[in-house]
């Protein structure tokens, strides 16, 4: 109780909720991508993330970012990170929910449909609630991918990487309940330019022996890391362990933490490696070509984890506006907000559709058509989705209107995390070259894509115009220059022909808002008719 005034008019908190169950678009992809058999799990899933006590689990662990322990206090080195228990206990539900590893059968190969699509909606919920965490959590279920090169190393920790056990205890993985693994390509002089590397290899009996640096290493306290470096035969994958094989501690130095604008629960290091042990995985000389199988997984979880934060934003927003009443009318029911409200929802729906059926391309990795749509289609996705959402969390942090830019809405949080999956693995400039690079090596079976995409959505207004616009621009000499204009046509062109068949209706308002005409400045400036808005917010968030 105030002396001066009653508190009115404030929206109640979003907590204790559903994730799944207040999600339709999400389980209309979900149903259309071969996971309705989920739904039950998933509404666990979505309980438990939902819950008030994770959401201020998520408060918790960015307030108090994880700190650097050089030394001991005797002076000897320790090069470990403290993070906060709420940090470790998102570690620790995520991998007990398998997140880290649910795609991957016990020998380590694909565990089958529908793993990647019931994962991928796991891993979108995750990040709705806590981002950092999720950043081992990609990388160490993407690194199965790579350690496939060396099957050796592959099944010498397939165990304990599977495990549902999190362990963050510093010891050798062998004396561990179960192991995480990051990654270590950029370093100072170059990360997109990942030849530029100077990290030097050289052999020694059961591995090899690295120097040099890497310029950002996150989650350092990974167990192991998949890393590049020069070894005589050029640019090579290594697996590098925190302890070497006779149990002593790896050199790994930490040098400092980053100081991030967001991802603050998670450490960024910058290490040396002064001849740290690691494994070779695969030839010598083919190190990008291993770890790209790796990269290809965590770019497809950038775009998840993008639609996550866009997802957690809006249902902030509209929670907010149903329950703010500004000139004796809830917000919610003001025109204008409603059409900035909905303009946002189109574009989730699209996210989410489109997500969601990339994971199930990921699915089916013996379809030689569903292989090329993953490969072709992952770089746009990641563009895309990943570029779209700091301008789509401002607008909706401006619904909640000044409580939306204070801290204790996680609106803020989500703000700052945002542009990071668009910087790592692999810029938005080096997507445009990669859907370029893809679809000059694989002209037919681009031109194929492209036409199954437009024949899927035909008839939708502006379908066929952008098919055409895409294979002229990326046929063109001067591809470059144009290139992110035509792969975002071709992300939305894709979205479209993920939305014919998870949301029909959202296809048809999709196409007219965002294919056929040309798209505002800013949310709001859709032309959507009011069935279309009611509908949309409706599946957004149930009444
Ligand atoms: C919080 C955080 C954590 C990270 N964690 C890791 C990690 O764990 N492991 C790791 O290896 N890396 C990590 N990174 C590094 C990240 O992957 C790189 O920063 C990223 O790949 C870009 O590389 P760069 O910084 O060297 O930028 P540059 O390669 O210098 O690129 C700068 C800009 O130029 C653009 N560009 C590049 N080439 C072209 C071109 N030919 N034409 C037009 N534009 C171009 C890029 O799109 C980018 O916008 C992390 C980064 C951040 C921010």
């Amino acid at each position: 109780m105030y002396e001066t005034h009653e508190v009115l008019n404030q929206s109640p908190p979003f907590e204790d909720v559903d994730l799944f169950a207040l999600d339709r678009p999400l389980q209309d992809a979900l149903a259309a991508n071969g996971a309705a058999g989920e739904a039950a799990a998933l509404s666990a899933f979505g309980r438990r993330y939902g819950s008030a006590e994770m959401l201020d689990e998520a408060r918790r662990a960015n307030e108090n970012p994880p700190r650097l322990a050089s030394f001991d206090r005797k002076g000897f080195r320790r090069d470990t990170v403290e993070f906060h228990p709420a940090y470790h206990r998102f570690m620790g539900e995520s991998i007990a929910a398998g997140v880290h590893a649910s795609t991957w059968g016990s020998d380590g190969e694909r565990a089958g449909a529908p793993t990647e699509v019931s994962r991928a909606a796991r891993f979108y919920m995750a990040n709705q609630v806590e981002a950092g965490h999720c950043c081992p959590i990609t990388m160490t279920r993407a690194s199965v991918a790579a350690l496939a090169a060396e099957p050796a190393l592959r099944e010498r920790f397939i165990g304990k990487i599977l495990s549902r056990s999190y362990d963050p205890s510093f010891r050798p993985v062998a004396d561990k309940a179960g192991m995480t693994l990051g990654m270590g390509m950029t370093e100072k002089q170059g990360g997109t330019d990942v030849r530029a590397n100077t990290t030097r290899a050289v052999p020694t009996g059961e591995g090899y022996l690295l120097t040099g640096h890497k310029w950002f290493l996150s989650a350092p306290m990974c167990d192991a890391f998949l890393v590049l470096a020069q070894a005589p035969g050029g640019l090579t994958c290594f697996l590098m362990p925190r302890f070497r094989p006779d149990g002593s501690v790896n050199a790994l130095r930490l040098q400092r933490l980053k100081d991030k604008l967001g991802n603050r629960s998670n450490a960024s290091a910058e290490v040396e490696f002064t001849e740290a042990f690691a494994w070779r995985v695969g030839e010598e000389g083919r190190g990008v070509r291993t770890i790209i199988e790796m990269v290809q997984l965590t770019r497809l979880d950038c775009a998840l984890g993008s639609a996550g934060l866009m997802r957690m934003a809006l249902a902030q927003a509209l929670h907010h506006a149903r329950h703010r009443s500004v000139f004796q009318r809830h917000l919610a029911d003001q025109p204008m907000m409603r059409s900035v409200l909905a303009d946002l929802a189109l574009e989730l729906e699209a996210a989410v559709a489109l997500v969601m059926r990339l994971a199930r391309a990921f699915d089916h990795p013996d379809d030689t058509t569903e292989a090329a749509r993953a490969r072709l289609l992952t770089p746009a996705v990641k563009y895309f989705v990943c570029k779209s959402a700091p301008a789509f969390i401002y607008e909706a942090m401006e619904c909640l209107g000044g409580n939306g830019y204070v801290e204790e809405a996680p609106l803020a949080r989500l703000y700052r995390e945002a542009p990071v999956n668009a910087i790592w693995e692999g810029s938005g400039n080096v997507m445009c070259l990669d859907v370029l690079r893809a679809f000059s090596r694989e002209g037919e079976a681009g031109r194929h894509l492209v036409e199954t995409l437009a024949r899927e959505a035909v008839n939708l207004p502006g379908a066929a115009q952008a098919a055409a616009f895409i294979v002229n621009a990326f046929g063109a000499r001067e591809a470059e220059a144009t290139a992110r204009r035509a792969v975002e046509r071709l992300a939305q062109l894709a979205a479209t022909a993920a939305l014919t068949e998870s949301a029909p209706a959202a296809a048809e308002a999709f196409a007219r808002a965002r294919l056929s005409e040309p798209r505002g400045a800013t949310y709001g400036t859709a032309a959507l008719d009011a069935g279309d808005v009611g509908t949309l917010l409706e599946r957004a968030l149930p009444t």
